[in-house]
């Protein structure tokens, strides 16, 4: 299958440095591979996300030179592909209504495939699924090999939340299956989703694409950029710092003559190699 990749970013705010690493890492992929790079607004948590932000951010994209082969997938317009994903999981007894508050789980994991608490017709219940015993394995191409134990790293998780919007588990893959996405690129701090993600794919007879998973930005203080920097976008009136700083967090050599994006990131790609990124968790941003 011809190789296609994807940038999804949520619109909880500005284009900032970690997703910019995180949409060049991916654009470079799927560039190098003579693939497709296709964009998906994940605008799935609207008490999370800040208006104006999906148009932003698909704004700034093309001004650091990062355009897409085809207009933005938006979730908000894919619940029904999700109600039909939830209703095949649903009518095969995967999945089981919650009532439990976080007293009940006393921030633990729900373990037990049934919820512990008593039904309550006048409250709308989390749905989750059934988790077994089983280790989920597979080759990252940067991380390596992981493994994870489903039933201690994540227990049965939820795939529909109280408030009635799906989880980010199960929309993820029901859209990238949808977009035929063949290998994920996408910052670390996703890596311990994915185990989930693949169980979701296989109980809902999905393929599993390649996941490549890039270093984590940190700030100087070694907190997740994406969280400190918010206040901070990176700014697509002037796109050449952020995206010279944005190749050289993925160890591409500099470029000292390019005038402009498009420039820059031409010689990036000539010169990249996807087995030469940087083979750690997470780096301090220059
Ligand atoms: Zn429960």
């Amino acid at each position: 299958m011809n190789y296609r990749g994807r940038f999804a970013p949520s619109p909880t705010g500005h284009l900032h440095f970690g997703s910019l690493v995180a949409a060049v890492g991916s654009w470079l992929c799927a560039r190098h591979a003579g693939g497709q790079w296709l964009l998906r607004v994940e605008d799935m948590d609207p008490p999370r996300e800040m208006p104006g932000s999906a148009e932003s951010i698909l704004a700034a994209l093309p001004a650091f030179g990062l355009v897409a082969d085809a207009p933005a997938l938006f979730q908000s317009t894919r619940i029904g592909a999700y109600d039909a994903a939830f209703e095949q999981l649903k009518a095969a007894g995967q999945v089981f209504p919650c009532w439990c508050s976080r007293n009940d789980l006393a921030g633990g994991l729900h373990l037990d495939g049934h919820c512990l608490a008593k039904p309550d017709e006048g409250r709308t219940p989390a749905w989750r699924i059934r988790v077994p015993d089983i280790e989920i394995r597979f080759d990252d191409v940067l991380q390596g090999p992981q493994v994870a134990n489903l039933r201690t790293t994540a227990g049965d998780f939820v795939i529909r939340r109280v408030e009635g919007y799906y989880a980010y588990q199960l929309a993820c893959v029901v859209d990238d299956a949808f977009q035929g996405i063949t290998d994920v690129v996408r910052g670390n701090d996703l890596l311990d989703s994915t185990p989930r993600q693949i169980y979701l794919q296989r109980c809902l007879g999905l393929s599993t694409p390649r996941y490549l998973h890039l270093p984590l930005a940190l700030d100087g203080d070694g907190r997740k950029l994406s969280k400190s920097e918010r206040a901070h976008p990176v700014d697509p009136t002037d796109p050449m710092p952020a995206l010279r700083r944005a190749l050289a967090f993925l160890d591409l050599p500099p470029v000292p003559g390019a005038q402009n994006p498009s420039a820059l990131l031409a010689h990036a790609l000539a010169h990249f190699d996807p087995a030469r990124l940087p083979h750690c968790s997470e780096r301090a941003a220059a």
